[in-house]
């Protein structure tokens, strides 16, 4: 007796410009195949002036979904059939999520680093330091702040970006948590001294990302202490110098594989409806990055 044969596979990928640097493919193509699935990620160039037609093109390929790194996480948006909350609340997009053949921009980046924070702490009532204020920043500072952080302090280096996000977090984001946030913006000159009664520090600048491995943010770490969760968003390396000095100082650490692990595994949900196993995706990424 003949068997039913399939030759098509599911199609997801990353639209970015530049793009080949991007690991994502190593970690979500073994998740699939842990899963049994006979999907596809492709990492996909796209240059800013072929965005339209690239949207266009995963419509016509029947594409479950793709994610949208830089240049595209807020151009893509005009293309798209509608927004999640959190996705419309930043203004950003990193997860195009196919729904009944609609394509709905959603932001899990934020929702990444809130769960790989969930392994290790309870976020409600807590005080951030969160460092930066560029696309990273504001989908953690968001998130958290929807998943019950109190007090936000943020610092930045450029402060015409700190105050715009001090502003999204201070009007709508305040509105949707129902109140009873509090933001304060922080002048960064010099090294900041992390607040009294902060629980959670987050480097969510660029510093130390490869080859810049030596770069140090501008933090006394002596003010850390070991009740404190440290987090630093950058993938490669690893152990960023903030990584290794905070787990010196004894605080707990989220390293910029974990929030890149979990904001997988949630696109992976999205996409597929079914949860990936985060141990086959981190190793996966940790054999890429030789860490
Ligand atoms: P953006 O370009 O939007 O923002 C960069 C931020 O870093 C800005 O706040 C910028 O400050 C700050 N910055 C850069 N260089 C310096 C410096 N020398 N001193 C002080 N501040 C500096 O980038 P993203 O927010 O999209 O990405 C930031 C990092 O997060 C990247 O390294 C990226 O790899 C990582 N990332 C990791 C993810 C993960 O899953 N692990 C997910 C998304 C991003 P200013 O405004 O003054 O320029």
């Amino acid at each position: 007796m003949s068997q039913e044969l399939n030759f098509k596979q599911e199609l997801v990928g990353c639209f970015g410009f530049p793009v080949a640097e991007n690991p994502t493919q190593a970690m979500i193509e073994p998740a699939f195949r842990a899963l049994g699935l006979d999907w596809r990620y492709l990492t996909l160039e796209v240059k800013p002036e072929d965005l339209p037609a690239a949207v266009a093109g995963a419509r016509a390929f029947g594409f479950q979904g793709f994610n949208c790194t830089i240049p595209h996480k807020v151009a893509v948006i005009e293309h798209l059939d509608g927004l999640g909350e959190s996705a419309s609340l930043m203004g950003a997009v990193n997860c195009v999520v196919n729904r009944d053949g609609k394509f709905i921009g959603e932001n899990t980046d934020g929702k990444g680093f809130v769960s790989s924070f969930r392994e290790l702490a309870d976020p409600t009532g807590q005080s951030m330091l969160l460092l930066g204020a560029g696309g990273a920043a504001r989908a953690i500072g968001v998130e958290m702040a929807l998943a019950g952080v109190r007090r936000i302090t943020l610092a930045n280096r450029s402060e015409e970006r700190g105050r715009e996000l001090e502003a999204l977090l201070k009007g709508p984001v305040t509105e949707a948590t129902g109140g009873g946030l509090e933001v304060n913006y922080l002048p960064w000159d010099g090294d900041i001294e992390v607040p009294e009664g902060t629980g959670i520090v987050v480097n969510a600048t660029s510093i130390g990302l490869f080859p810049d491995v030596d770069a140090r943010v501008a933090l006394d770490v002596d003010t850390l202490t070991p009740e404190m969760v440290v987090a630093d968003v950058i993938p490669n390396p690893p152990r960023t110098r903030l990584v290794r000095e905070a787990t010196e100082r004894g605080c707990q650490v989220i390293d910029g594989l974990g929030m890149l692990v979990a904001q997988g595994v949630i696109g992976i949900e999205y996409w597929t409806g079914q949860t990936p196993d985060p141990a086959v995706m981190r190793s996966a990424l940790e054999e890429v990055f030789g860490a």
